[in-house]
């Protein structure tokens, strides 16, 4: 969710004079943040994870959903408990807003610690968050974890119903008063537009089925018979920037023009677009700067492998997509870059994939993995390096400050603050990329940090706590065993592009190291855990194999399918160019977790994470992008038109719903691994704080049936819905 300063915030025109002082002092701040942090170690695992979510009104009689722009009011409640709280203790759940009306998003109330038993509290501290938000929602909303509604800008498609056109935006589609109130969404909305010179333009491929339009009007039909765009110009923002008032864009749109303009891709024209996609993140501390930034350059590379995994968005503005991810919507919903900067200037948007790894290790080799243009801010870059910073990282941040400043305060441009860290924030958290390295902060009580966050967010609590719990294993076993993912950025790139691809699981490759381990002729044979006891890591045969098979003179990088990287592949004898075995990701974590001597129930509920995941890499079960594809195929309503009516968007979400509640089985979706929960549609206080109780006392699970009993008697299912879930659940873990 980023920073989020009060103030006054300038419009682009009045920043103009104070960009430059603003990333002087930005760069000051980290300056003293590195120098008083440089040399910080041995602070422990602590990690969380964010979960963002749709608050969603539901018309029964019409057979209508669409997106409640309540989330203002709906966390103003959630957040009731945090802020009664006396200072020193904590909540079990934190409560943030984020960019869109219809967005909140949950975190753990405190990071979880480096315990095994820890990640046993993800799936259930995700469920209380359901159950909190549950708590306070109107009659007639729900809450779901879905990463883009599929209508979204499409007639009304907002509870209230709010012109467009407004003046952050000046979007035909989605209307101002969907952005979240704080100044600075609004700000950052019309300031990228300013910036940019012009609107954002965001084209993605239809995905064509028989049926198909082969061009799409660009004007909506609630304009077409307008002639002038008096409806939402008079939709004044309350936080217009400070310098902007002389500006009267409407003018900038000719709505005849626009309406004989037509596009063979799906056209979306502003922030909310991307913004308003849900994801989900994991933040990591790591033991010190080193180990932090090493992570930061090992989950750069495996980001675009969870993109694919965890992809989500086959359909958004009323069509089914050609591709399945999210990713590309943002880097275009947020691109500020100018023309002349589109020719000449950065290569990406400032929400992407990283362009330079920063980790100063030997395994690094920078003329060789550092391989795309980066631009430097070279004023930045010079101070760093005068000030003590070494190359690798001065790069890092130098680059970060190619990037201007979107939203400057009135009230804070001046402050000489060198404690504060809020100019460097200013332009850290407007780079929004797939990992993000965070330097400690004194106010939160953190370490260094790694965010991992390229994930989409998926329908159930166990499959978000399955994906976080495994990407905390992932950099485990990097930190544990040394691994070594490095390859060339442009290959990154490249795959970041194949995990949009529809049905990159099975359909892709994905370039990956050969040779993980950082010395080639062995495995590791132990490793030193958080506890601070050594430990011997029991790896299966077919990970022994692997070293066996490396040649020194092979390329260190391979096109590998998400089951071989996941799951490992033995030696090809048939083809020879590709005679290497590789572990695969989960045989890894197993040698890890075997060595830690799980108690049997820890090292059950964390199997059944690994073997779901495991599943989800061979292609066994559906991504969550997939299975709505289908979804849509088989919908009776459906007319091999690519396009989404209401109807369809209803039952897809009621279906999604009921998966979330437990009540609807999807095999394909969660083959047997799921737990379902039940309906929590009425949550009483009783419950809640029962809830919070168990899991303030630590890493004890609840008994599946307590939760079970409970909501029971909170959704009057019946006996036999009851003893169906439970059977399932023990089948699960038996
Ligand atoms: P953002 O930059 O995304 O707004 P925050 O800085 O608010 O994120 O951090 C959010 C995430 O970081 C949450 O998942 C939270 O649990 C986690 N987190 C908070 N403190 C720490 C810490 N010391 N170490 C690791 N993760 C932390
Ligand atoms: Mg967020
Ligand atoms: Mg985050």
């Amino acid at each position: 969710m980023g920073l989020l300063s009060t103030g006054h915030p300038l419009s682009w025109k009045a920043s103009q004079p104070y960009i430059r002082e603003v990333k002087r002092k930005g760069i000051r701040q980290f300056i003293h943040v590195y120098r008083a942090t440089r040399n910080r170690e041995d602070d422990c695992l602590r990690w969380g994870d964010e979960v963002e979510y749709t608050v969603l009104h539901v018309d029964k009689s019409r057979h209508k959903i669409s997106l409640s722009l309540r989330a203002p009011e709906i966390l103003e409640e959630l957040q009731k408990q945090e802020h009664l709280q006396p200072e020193g203790s904590s909540v079990e759940v934190l409560w943030r807003p984020e960019y869109a009306n219809w967005m909140v998003e949950g975190t753990p109330g405190v990071p979880y610690r480096c315990f095994a038993g820890d990640l046993e509290l993800v799936e259930q501290n995700m469920m209380l968050r359901r159950l909190e938000i549950f708590s306070v929602l109107e009659k007639n909303e729900i809450v779901l974890s879905i990463t883009a509604f599929p209508l979204l800008g499409v007639g009304n498609f907002t509870t209230p119903v709010q012109p467009v056109l407004g003046r952050a935006s000046l979007s035909l589609y989605v209307p101002d008063a969907a952005i979240n109130p704080h100044p600075r969404f609004p700000t950052l909305t019309r300031n990228i537009r300013h910036r940019r010179g012009k609107k954002v333009d965001i084209r993605r491929p239809v995905y064509y089925d028989e049926k198909t339009d082969k061009e799409f009007p660009v004007l909506p039909q609630c304009l077409a018979h307008q002639n002038g765009c008096n409806e939402g110009t008079n939709n004044h923002h309350s936080s217009t920037p400070i310098g902007d008032s002389e500006i009267e864009e409407e003018d900038m749109i000719d709505l005849e023009q626009l309406a004989k303009e037509s596009t063979p891709d799906i056209y979306m024209d502003c922030m909310a677009f991307g913004m308003g996609c849900c994801c989900l993140q994991v933040t990591l501390q790591a033991k010190d700067m080193d180990e932090s930034r090493y992570l930061y350059d090992q989950l750069a590379v495996f980001a675009p492998i969870m993109l694919a995994m965890t992809a989500a968005t086959p359909v958004i503005k009323g069509y089914l997509l050609d591709t399945d991810s999210r990713w590309d919507i943002i880097c275009g919903a947020v691109d500020d870059r100018t023309s002349e900067e589109m020719l000449n200037g950065p290569k990406k948007s400032r929400y992407d994939s990283i362009d330079l790894f920063v980790s100063s290790r030997k395994e690094m080799i920078p003329e060789r993995y550092n391989d795309v243009e980066a631009l430097l801010d070279e004023e930045s870059y010079h101070t760093l390096l005068e000030n003590g910073v070494d190359d690798r990282l001065a790069k890092h941040i130098a680059h970060l400050f190619i990037r201007d400043p979107l939203v400057i305060y009135e009230e804070t441009v001046h402050a000489q603050d060198e404690h504060s860290t809020e100019h460097f924030e200013n332009i850290q958290s407007t780079n929004w990329n797939t990992v993000r390295l965070k330097p400690p902060s004194l106010e939160l009580n953190a370490g260094w940090r790694t965010e991992f966050r390229p994930m989409e967010v998926q329908f159930t609590d166990f499959e978000n706590a399955a994906f976080a719990v495994f990407t905390v294993l992932v950099s485990r076993v990097i930190i544990a065993f040394d691994l070594n993912f490095y390859i060339p950025i442009s290959l990154v790139d490249r795959n970041m592009k194949a995990a949009q691809c529809r049905d990159a699981v099975q359909q892709q490759k994905f370039y990956f190291r050969r040779n993980v381990f950082a010395d080639n002729s062995h495995i590791p044979d132990r490793f030193k855990c958080a506890c601070g006891r050594t430990h011997k890591p029991r790896f299966s045969s077919s990970v022994q194999e692997c070293c066996l098979s490396v040649c020194s003179s092979c390329s260190d990088c391979e096109p590998m399918t998400i089951d071989q990287i996941i799951n490992g592949k033995s030696i090809d004898e048939l083809h020879s160019d590709h005679n290497f075995a590789f572990p695969g990701l989960i045989s890894l974590i197993r040698g890890y977790l075997d060595a830690l001597e799980l108690p049997p129930e820890s090292a059950l509920k964390i199997g059944n994470y690994l073997d779901f995941i495991s599943a989800k890499a061979k292609g066994e079960l559906l991504t969550t992008a997939s299975w709505i594809r289908k979804f849509v195929h088989n919908h009776e309503a459906y007319r091999h038109d690519s396009v989404i009516t209401e109807l369809i968007c209803y039952d897809l979400l009621k279906a999604i719903h009921d998966i979330t509640t437990g009540k609807r089985i999807e095999h394909e979706l969660l083959g047997n691994f799921y737990q379902g929960k039940g309906e929590c549609n009425e949550v009483s206080a009783e419950m809640l704080q029962e809830m919070r109780t168990k899991v303030e006392k630590g890493p004890t699970l609840l008994a599946s049936k307590d939760i079970f009993q409970r909501l029971h008697n909170l959704a009057s299912l019946s006996d036999d819905a009851l003893v169906e879930m439970e059977s399932r659940v023990s089948s699960n873990t038996n």
